[in-house]
């Protein structure tokens, strides 16, 4: 399946925020959202002065975003939420759990990785196992009791080292635990919206593939 290659910072001024899509360079570089605070292309200033949006693009816009943020094709993106629909509970909160339990999301957020791309990189090259297995498959989905660990020959892999050691590391959240000199991590609790830091309206996007 293809691949968006181009400039991550096209999306998040297409999507008019950070998304932080860099890893540690976004704290480091000057953002382009900051300087240029308007869609991409020529007709990007024009996209901002128009004040009114619909209700179909209001939601449009939030899918996007949270596509974009967690690295995910469209399809990929449908599939998760057809899941997510057909699970118990609320539709909404279930994608956005299904998101969170995705194996290279949670090796981002136990900092071997500086961004979601970056873990997703060290997933599919076999540096990463779950409860003792390599697993090179990124959309694995994690539960509660697993172990997530980089494998011991690469836990002095230098990508690795400089995740953990940098400034920018996200905080860890409260349904993870991880032994930072190990490098070994777990899912202490399937976490619950509210353990999901993201301010983003799922609902719209329930909304959205509702139509
Ligand atoms: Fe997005 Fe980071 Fe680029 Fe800013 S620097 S536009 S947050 S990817």
């Amino acid at each position: 399946m293809a691949r968006y290659t181009g400039p991550v910072c096209k999306l998040c001024r297409r999507e008019g925020q950070k998304l932080f899509l860099k890893g540690v360079k976004c704290y480091t570089e000057k953002c382009p959202v900051d300087r240029r605070s308007y869609p991409p292309g020529q007709h990007g200033p024009a996209q901002a002065r128009r004040r009114k949006q619909s209700d179909y693009a209001t939601q449009l816009r939030e899918k996007q975003k949270v596509k974009r943020m967690y690295g995910l094709h469209e399809k990929q993106f449908r599939t998760l939420f057809e899941n997510a629909a057909k699970a118990k509970g609320v539709t909404g909160e279930n994608l956005l759990v299904m998101l969170e339990s995705r194996l290279d999301n949670v090796v981002f957020r136990m900092g071997f990785a500086p961004s979601r791309n970056a873990a997703r990189q060290l997933v599919r090259h076999r540096h990463v196992e779950v409860n003792g297995r390599a697993v090179d498959v990124p959309s694995y989905q994690l539960k509660a009791g697993d172990e997530v660990a980089v494998r011991p020959g690469s836990r002095d892999n230098l990508s690795v080292v400089a995740s953990l050691e940098s400034r920018t590391r996200p905080t860890l959240l409260e349904w993870l635990t991880l032994d930072e000199k190990n490098r070994v991590g777990r899912i202490v609790r399937s976490p619950s919206r509210q353990d999901i830091p993201l301010a983003v309206q799922e609902q719209l996007i329930v909304e959205l593939y509702s139509k």
